[in-house]
């Protein structure tokens, strides 16, 4: 549940404020309903169950993958579905990968949720529950969720109100408690977002899916990039960093023979070497369209191209992919 919506409820009626706090602890802790809240007073609860679902969205189906990653099709009240994924790293750390949007409007060419066309905002209760429960899955497991990423179904910077009150949420040492630094949106490259974002007094992580460094390819795999090409683009990363110190992400999909040969690598360390840009290259996922990924032996090669021009990159790998879980893979019809 979102802690601001519920705090302006609460206050509205003239119940105290750490009512919201001890809503919030006990969904954390395992409660599935307002009646299940034994810390409230009856009266509360039951005006409550009448007014606000306590549950946005709910579980409608759960898969694990064999790497341990698990995947959840959530339903909201009007009967949307969209997906959250529980990735699991070394040393008991936990990064839930959370949707913003159902379906997404941007069409990018190698992405599922692309292909399922524009749908509705996710509203920030329905994005926070989704931390609930995959934080509740993190302790199932002996583990704790310690990362949130914006980077499941939908574009969060055209539905940036509600991804940053829910962000608001997600920090807040009475709602879930994760610092700003572990929480990073990703973007197709909204520019608008960016300065927004900038703006914004939580400092969460920025991360753009670059995926190209010059607009021809660019524009075959991403049609936002007419609006905003990568010049304009990566000058509102440059306005960002400066305004608020923080270094920007950059997402490099490889795939095979479209942005991925020695030349590309060249192009695209000269784009980023200034040091305000860190390069993360992205695994391609299957989504039955018409690219393949690049091979290790290429990555490779890539990778020491632009370390040769001064720009360092890591690998992201792909996870859960055998459950269609994997970065670009969610979409309704898979669950
Ligand atoms: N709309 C936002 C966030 C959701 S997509 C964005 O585009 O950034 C999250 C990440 O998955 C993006 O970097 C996106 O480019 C990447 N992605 C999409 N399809 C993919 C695929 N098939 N394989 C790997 N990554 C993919
Ligand atoms: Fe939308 Fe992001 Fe997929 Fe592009 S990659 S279609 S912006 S969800």
């Amino acid at each position: 549940m979102d802690r601001a919506a519920l705090t302006s409820l609460l206050a509205e009626w003239g119940q105290p404020a750490y009512r919201a706090r001890q809503a919030i602890e006990a969904q954390r802790s395992g409660a599935d309903g307002w009646g299940e809240v034994s810390t409230l007073p009856a009266a509360l609860r039951a005006r409550l169950e009448e007014s606000l679902p306590f549950w946005a969205l709910t579980p409608d189906a759960r898969v694990e993958s064999r790497d341990g990653t698990v995947k959840w099709g959530l339903r909201g009240v009007d009967g949307a579905v969209v997906e959250a994924v529980l990735i699991a790293h070394a040393e008991g750390r936990r990064t839930v990968c959370v949707s913003s949007q159902v379906g997404c409007a941007l069409g990018c060419k190698f992405c599922a949720t692309g292909a399922m066309g524009p749908g509705r905002n996710l509203t920030a209760s329905e994005i926070v529950d989704q931390v609930v429960l995959a934080g509740r899955e993190a302790e199932s497991q002996g583990a704790r969720l310690t990362n949130v990423v914006f980077m499941g179904m939908g574009e969060p910077m055209q539905n940036l109100d509600a991804v940053l009150d829910a962000c608001g949420t997600i920090n807040h040492p009475e709602g879930i408690g994760i610092s700003a630094r572990r929480i990073a949106i990703s973007t197709v490259g909204w520019v608008p977002g960016i300065a927004t974002l900038a703006e914004h007094p939580l400092p969460v992580r920025l991360a753009i899916s670059l995926h190209a460094a010059d607009d021809a390819t660019r524009t075959s795999l991403m049609p936002i990039n007419t609006r905003y090409p990568i010049a304009s683009l990566l000058a509102a990363c440059r306005r960002y960093c400066d305004t608020t110190g923080r270094r920007v992400f950059i997402e490099y999909l490889l795939l095979d023979g479209v942005n991925d040969s020695t030349a590309d690598a060249r192009r695209l360390a000269r784009l980023l070497r200034d040091g305000r840009f860190h390069v993360n290259l992205i695994e391609y996922n299957a989504t039955g369209g018409a690219y393949t990924g690049s091979s290790y032996g290429r990555r490779e090669v890539f990778m020491r191209a632009l370390a040769e021009l001064g720009l360092e990159a890591s690998v992201r790998r792909s996870r859960g992919a055998d459950v269609a879980a994997a970065c670009g893979q969610l979409a309704r019809s898979r669950t």
